[in-house]
């Protein structure tokens, strides 16, 4: 699969770019390469794909944040799919604005009538967006969970169907806008529009109200999501699930939520980005002569080899056994950090021991002790 090519890079523009400047780009380089201009050219048309998905992604600020937090899977819902889907299906709006308002003028006719629409326009509002806080254990954030939260949440109420209208009984069509949600009057050489006063925009009068949404269409519910949790996450980043937060009105999307992670401490591993770490003591003659230790991984144990000779608090790398690498490949790597444990309430025997150990000792098997003292001699006197 070829690698996607990075959205700033894509524009010619740097991470830090302001809105303005991401606008310029993107308005220059779409003209040169606009179907329209380059008729029949699959490379100009290509081009123009990838430049309208980068500035689409990079000109709301949302997608922009998930994209800069996670690179194309946060906004990819192909890679990963912890996006929830629907948030990057064709073109959205702004996509349309920036269209309308580029191509509009210098393609003239091109687009009709302008960007008038016509027929009814309800004063359709999208929910609130929720955030909520997911607590996830070291393993459920290495290797990725599903879990299901409960939020409470405004809903679409069933009885009514979210219209609102108590059963038996349907909306009337507003008289003063007759349904069309808004009003228009002229000033000078304009005709100026605004949502109707008389029935706030929904082109609709509610006479008998539901009793269990009193009119508004939306009740209020717990409610249980389930929660797919990639494996590779981290504290502080989040999740955006797409249409799961409160209910809109008038017919509006509903909001998203945003779950934001956060995960426990480990009673033995700790974590440096996608490297596990661990610290494992190690006996003072296990640390001279070489042993093979088990150590305990993400997957279960594997062994490991010290060799002779080793330092305390050297560490060890065991490669591919950290967490995945979110919305790449690979996986980061085990730092097994050993710690030689100074041997203390000794035995009449051990004592012994010792105690012609260090006759033995000497500059060949202990060269940094020795020649620290070396220098300090030549310094000192
Ligand atoms: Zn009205
Ligand atoms: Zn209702």
């Amino acid at each position: 699969m070829a690698q996607k090519r990075d959205y700033y890079e894509a524009l010619g523009v740097g991470r830090s770019s302001t809105p303005e400047e991401l606008k310029k780009a993107y308005r220059k380089l779409a003209l040169e390469c606009h179907p329209d201009r380059n008729p029949g050219n699959k490379e100009k048309e290509e081009r123009f794909k990838e430049l309208s998905e980068a500035y689409e992604v990079l000109s709301d600020p949302k997608k922009k944040q998930a994209y800069d937090q996670f690179g194309h899977a946060g906004v990819n819902p192909q890679a990963g799919g912890f996006r929830g889907g629907a948030d990057f299906e064709g073109f959205g709006s702004s996509f349309q604005d920036i269209f309308g308002d580029i191509f509009g003028d210098i393609f003239g006719g091109a687009q009709g009538g302008g960007r008038r629409r016509s027929g009814r326009r309800t004063y359709a509002r999208p929910g609130s967006d929720l955030k909520v806080d997911l607590d996830l254990s070291f393993e459920e954030a290495a290797f990725g969970a599903e879990k299901v939260i409960t939020i409470p949440r405004s809903v679409p109420c069933t009885d009514c169907d979210a219209t609102g209208c108590a059963s038996g009984s349907s909306p009337q069509t507003c008289p003063e806008c007759h349904g069309h949600g808004e009003v228009q009057y002229q000033q000078g050489f304009f005709a100026i529009s605004r949502p109707c006063p008389r029935c706030d925009g929904r082109g609709q009068i509610i006479q008998t109200p539901c009793l269990a949404c009193r009119g508004t269409g939306k009740t209020q519910k717990k409610s249980q999501i389930a929660v797919k949790v990639p494996g590779g996450i981290d504290t502080g980043q989040r999740l955006k699930l797409n249409g799961e937060g409160e209910a809109g009105e008038n017919g509006g999307p509903a909001g998203d939520l945003y779950v934001v992670l956060h995960v426990l401490k480990h009673d033995f591993f700790d974590r440096e980005e996608q490297d596990v770490l661990c610290e494992i003591p190690i006996t003072f003659t296990q640390a001279a002569l070489g042993t093979e230790l088990e150590v305990p991984t993400l997957e279960g144990k594997v062994t490991m080899k010290i060799p002779a000779g080793t330092q305390t608090h050297k560490t060890f790398r065991i490669r591919g056994k950290g967490l995945p690498r979110l919305g790449s490949y690979g996986r980061g790597d085990q730092l097994v950090k050993v710690v030689v444990e100074t041997p203390a309430k000794l035995s009449a025997e051990q004592r012994e021991l010792f105690k012609k150990l260090s006759d033995l000792e000497g500059e060949k098997s202990q060269p940094n002790h020795y020649g620290f003292f070396e220098k300090v001699k030549n310094i000192f006197g």
